[in-house]
């Protein structure tokens, strides 16, 4: 400190553990509350008509109904806008809806999306088999060769969309490639930036144009709530004459013209005015206000689950009754330039291993352990396991599980923020279990 007070009036860029804890909200005005208040309210009381008015023409910027917008739920968008480093945000009841509408939004029948092939199977459902039903086509491209994906472009291609992080190998996503590859054809790159965060990777810095959540994980942090959201870089030619969806005039919202009436938040007034309202999916803000709590320590949830999943990884690694470990940090990993540029801070806590012993090992290991929790979900403060082959793949024979990038004893890990110790004395206590019903010659050192 030289005691000198600073001669410029720039406005302050604040670090990314400040604006965790501050961006988009101020002490409520009103009782000095200084956590976000819910406002559980589905209306407001509008000043005068004119007021009223000029909110519904979109003229003037208010609340009117919490289907499209609520003061909680926009203290929680404008905090994950400013980690994202996007220039806005919508909040989503899920993070399914969230990626519908980002969608949703800038497509018609006939048009076509090309999307990586290693995505959460929730999404592959909603590509497969709701994007079939409004007439959208769609290319699967392998996520570690852009060159697929430019070769997939159509005339009609409006997006190209993948995760930071992919399941279930761990690919993790060349974001500025496959954005230059995009821009080339005046096309927008989404990135599901779940697994990794804002915290662990900002892909708009890299040239992403949209970045969707589920808020569900890492974000909320917690377990207790679904919730999701859309971040906007703001930066993307709507006008360049592949999107008259979002360039000419809407005939959802009057003859609208949002890139030109809105610039930078065309897009977003888009998502927010037409797709949310009429999808309705909106958040809750009684969720909004738990997902703002997680969002105050995600980066000190991140920083532990990203060194206790480094552990467990490296504990697998050498275990005898685990191969193929896909976490991308590990040295050997086919990903580790990539998590070098884009993942410095580390490679998430979402991986998997095989188990010694296929399906019945891999459902012997689950069966035996104590401290992790046996379910379908990731980002949980608390450490989570789960088995496809005998859970959400069941239905499958073991060459479609293959097919699928899952082998019979295929075991899925979110890394918690327990004592670390723990996590691997309860694996290995499984493992011996395991070890029991193998036959001899499988238990090797
Ligand atoms: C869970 C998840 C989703 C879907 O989000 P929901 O909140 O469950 O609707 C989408 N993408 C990824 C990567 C996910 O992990």
């Amino acid at each position: 400190m030289t005691g000198e007070r600073p001669r410029t009036e720039q406005p302050r860029e604040f670090g990314f553990e400040t604006r965790q804890l501050h961006a988009g909200q101020r002490p409520d005005p009103n009782t000095g509350a200084r956590a976000v208040p819910i406002f559980q309210t589905a209306s407001y009381v509008f000043e005068d008509p004119e007021s009223a008015a000029a909110y519904f023409n979109l003229q003037e910027y208010g609340n009117t109904y919490s289907r499209i917008m609520n003061p909680t739920v926009a203290a929680f968008e404008e905090r994950v806008a400013s980690l994202e480093g996007g220039c806005g945000a919508v909040a989503f009841a899920s993070g399914i809806a969230a990626q519908a509408a980002a969608l949703f939004t800038l497509l018609e029948p006939g048009d076509h999306v090309v999307s990586s092939s290693a995505l959460y199977g929730g999404t592959v459902n909603q590509f497969k088999h709701l994007f079939r039903k409004m007439n959208v086509e769609l290319t699967w491209a392998d996520p570690d060769d852009p060159e697929a994906w430019e070769a997939a472009v159509r005339p009609t291609t409006k997006a190209f969309f993948g995760e930071t992080i992919g399941n279930p190998s761990g690919n993790v996503l060349d974001i500025q490639a496959l954005a230059d590859t995009a821009h080339r054809h005046g096309i927008p790159l989404i990135v599901d930036n779940t697994f990794a965060t804002p915290y662990l990777c900002r892909p708009i810095e890299w040239g992403a144009d949209i970045v969707v959540h589920s808020a569900t994980k890492f974000l909320g942090g917690h377990g207790t709530s679904i919730g999701g959201v859309v971040v906007e870089a703001g930066t993307f030619d709507w006008s360049n004459g592949r999107f008259p969806v979002v360039a000419d005039p809407s005939p959802a919202y009057h003859g609208l013209k949002f890139h030109e009436t809105f610039g930078a938040y065309g897009y977003l007034m888009k998502l927010r005015a037409e797709t949310l309202r009429d999808l309705g999916a909106a958040m809750s803000p009684f969720n909004a206000f738990l997902f703002l709590q997680g969002v105050e320590t995600l980066s000190l949830r991140m920083e532990r689950h990203v060194t206790n999943a480094a552990q467990v990884a490296a504990f697998l690694t050498g275990h005898g009754l685990a191969s193929h470990v896909t976490h991308p940090g590990l040295p050997d990993s086919r990903f580790r330039p990539l998590v070098e540029k884009y993942l410095p801070r580390g490679a998430g806590a979402v991986f998997s291993f095989d188990c010694a012993g296929g399906r019945d090992g891999g459902q012997a290991l689950i069966g035996a352990v104590t401290l992790w929790s046996h379910l379908a979900n990731v980002g949980d403060a608390k450490s989570l396991i789960i088995h496809p082959a005998s859970t959400t793949h069941r239905q499958l024979s073991d060459a479609e599980l293959l097919a699928a990038g899952v082998r019979p004893g295929t075991v899925r890990l979110s890394v918690g923020l327990e004592s670390v110790d723990d996590l691997l004395w309860d694996l290995e206590q499984a493992f011996t279990r395991v070890a029991a019903t193998l036959p001899r010659e499988e238990v090797t050192a």
